[in-house]
């Protein structure tokens, strides 16, 4: 038997709930989690922390969770996506930032189910917001209903047809600079991670960039990541010290990562360098 902090301990930093666009509740996670023999989950819901706030009323005895979010930046016209851990859930900055970009996810789909109606492929917002529930609305449920409705023949084929970048039904979101993303995380006491970096058109030119901007891991570990692209991203990793993360990126269906909950993982080190480095930044925080 295996236990925390046994070499064995696995830990998968990447995961998502019905608090924003994955088909598990936070406490079926956390089951799943338990079933599967993982030590730690991070739980990284897009633009909220309601999932993990849920957890921390379930008792969770053998795993630990750790409080993440992914934030949906853009730079230069590039999609980049920061996950942060280890943070305040309560910081009001951050809170902030989250109600803010919640907001902007519902107007967005609002105009994208506008266009979607106009391209003759019609859902309908109610129906959007059902499948939402009370988390954060995401193109996701949005091609959920529009495969109910026939226009898709899965989630793939929707992003493909209506809702991926450049594609009919594309809408933009309002620009959260990552330099910014990375300062509320750090703000709230957490530690800010490039999420999928090959996800990212031309990651390695801005990876500096964010660097310099205070980014304190890289998710080096992913499903479509091949051990050269590991091996590639790990010294990318070491020349900018950056922690190497990972995880499955679960959501609980099929989608484009296509792997289930704990299939690629870290070891628990990797947890205790994440809180180390945020500790010491607080500690430098409040020497400054
Ligand atoms: P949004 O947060 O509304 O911008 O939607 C992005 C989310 O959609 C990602 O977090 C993924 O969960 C999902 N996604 C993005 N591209 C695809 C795709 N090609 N196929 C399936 N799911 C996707
Ligand atoms: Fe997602
Ligand atoms: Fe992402
Ligand atoms: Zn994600």
């Amino acid at each position: 038997m295996s236990r925390a902090g046994a070499p064995s301990a696995r830990a998968d930093l990447h995961t998502h709930t019905t608090a924003s666009d994955g088909l598990l509740s936070p406490a079926q996670l956390v089951s799943l989690a338990r079933q599967r023999g993982l030590s730690v989950i991070g739980i990284t819901d897009h633009d909220t922390v309601e999932g993990v706030a849920e957890v921390l009323t379930i008792p969770s005895s053998g795993l630990l969770v750790v409080a993440g979010v992914e934030l949906s930046c853009s730079l230069g016209g590039v999609d980049v996506h920061l996950l942060g851990y280890g943070f305040d859930i309560a910081a009001s900055g951050l809170s902030a930032l989250l109600v803010e970009r919640a907001d902007e996810r519902r107007s967005r789909a609002e105009a994208i189910v506008e266009r979607l109606g106009s391209l003759g492929a019609a859902v309908t917002m109610d129906r959007v917001m059902t499948l939402a529930g009370s988390g954060t609305i995401g193109r996701p449920h949005i091609a959920r209903a529009l495969v109910e409705a026939g226009h898709s023949t899965g989630v793939g084929d929707a992003f493909e047809r209506y809702l991926g970048t450049g594609r009919p039904a594309y809408v933009e979101r309002p620009v959260l600079l990552p330099g910014r993303a990375i300062r509320e995380i750090h703000a709230a006491g957490g530690s800010a991670v490039l999420a999928h970096p090959l996800y990212s058109e031309g990651y390695g030119d801005f990876l500096p960039g964010l660097a310099e901007s205070g980014l304190d891991g890289l998710e080096v570990v992913y499903p479509d990541h091949t051990a050269d692209t590991r091996r590639s991203l790990s010294s990318l990793a070491s020349r900018y010290d950056l922690i190497e993360t990972g995880g499955t990126d679960f959501h609980g269906d099929f989608g484009r990562t296509g792997k289930g909950l704990g299939e690629t993982t870290v070891s628990l080190a990797v947890v205790e360098q994440l809180a180390a480095r945020a500790s010491q930044r607080r500690s430098i925080g409040r020497g400054a």
